[in-house]
């Protein structure tokens, strides 16, 4: 892609973000719970089956000394994981993969079951480019204030889109519209096959669309070694923001890997 096809794709991008297409972020003041318009439609197209599995998928990992909500790999190594929220315009978040992999990074996406049932391919994209996906519940609804059984299907029924995409749950599980689980759905994640639940300890703000310079700053003033950094696929200026940060990681001696690879 050049960089005049890429910024055609980030202006397309930002005025749907403008239009408040894209889903909202991960944290409870920013959600607009997109599910709730989604089920009032009644179930999307599936294109589930259509794509063959692909092959590098990794199944969870239970990681000793870890306890049950991971919020940081160990701080005296050089690697950091930049995780994503996984919805949204498919070509923002094609872009920001082919920004990572340019660098020689490996993220980590957590996916929305309801965006994988809009963007199957998207798995499979994920996967081959070497990063890493995961469980972000069916609808991205707020997890932690619903009954146990209505949390426990948010879980299993992205769970179960994952393993027909890509055959395997998905590596890991990171609740919707929260920085931390309750201890009921960190318990309801074990049952479902996710021995740990996946925290952070930088949010980068970019669900707020403030501008790539602001969320380059967020991430370079907090990060540090071991790092789990929060951000958002589905947002333009996330993805103009990627290439200064790994510039930034990489000035200061630190890599972006894949979450298993930072905790293993
Ligand atoms: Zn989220």
């Amino acid at each position: 892609m050049t960089s005049l096809d890429r910024r055609s794709v980030l202006r397309a991008a930002a005025s749907a973000a403008g239009a408040g297409a894209l889903v909202a972020g991960c944290a409870p003041d920013r959600a607009k719970d997109p599910g709730a318009a989604r089920a009032a439609r009644g179930p999307g197209p599936s294109g589930a089956g259509r794509h063959p599995p692909a092959p590098a998928a990794r199944r969870p990992t239970r990681v000793p000394g870890q306890g049950a909500q991971i919020e940081h790999g160990p701080r005296d190594g050089r690697a950091v994981a930049l995780t994503f929220h996984g919805a949204g315009d498919p070509r923002l978040a094609t872009a920001l993969l082919g920004e990572a992999e340019r660098a020689g990074a490996k993220v980590t996406v957590l996916a929305v079951g309801d965006w994988l049932d809009e963007q199957p391919a998207m798995a499979r994209r994920i996967l081959d480019g070497g990063h890493e996906l995961g469980n972000h519940t069916m609808h991205h609804r707020a997890i932690c204030a619903l009954p146990a059984a209505e949390a426990y299907a948010e879980i299993v029924r992205c769970a179960e889109r994952l393993r027909t995409l890509t055959g395997t749950i998905g590596s890991w599980f990171r609740p919707s519209q929260t920085r931390r689980a309750t201890d009921l759905v960190t318990s309801l994640a074990r049952k479902a096959g996710y021995p740990h639940v996946l925290s952070y300890d930088v949010d980068s703000l970019d669900a707020n669309d403030p501008g790539a310079p602001a969320v380059r700053r967020t991430v370079l003033d907090s990060v540090g070694p071991g790092s789990v950094v929060s951000l958002h696929l589905g947002h333009a200026g996330t993805v103009a923001a990627l290439p200064p940060i790994l510039d930034g990681l990489r000035r200061r001696g630190l890599r972006a890997v894949t979450t298993t690879e930072l905790v293993t």
